[in-house]
């Protein structure tokens, strides 16, 4: 995220937020998206969730 993101950011989002210690910039540790690229540094293929699905019950 840009630094300007960071800033303006709430107190309780910020607490969720570090820096990267190869570029500086800041990420959220809740964005996995981010926290993957700051690993390496090497842009990786978008992935799309399909988020959560009620399991059926089927008893
Ligand atoms: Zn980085």
């Amino acid at each position: 995220m840009s630094d300007s993101n960071y800033t303006a950011a709430s107190d309780a989002d910020k607490t969720h937020f570090i820096q990267c210690g190869v570029c500086q910039e800041w990420m959220d540790c809740r964005d996995l998206d981010e926290v993957c690229f700051h690993e390496t540094h090497v842009a990786a293929p978008d992935v799309q969730y399909t988020g959560s699905k009620k399991v059926e019950d089927n008893e």
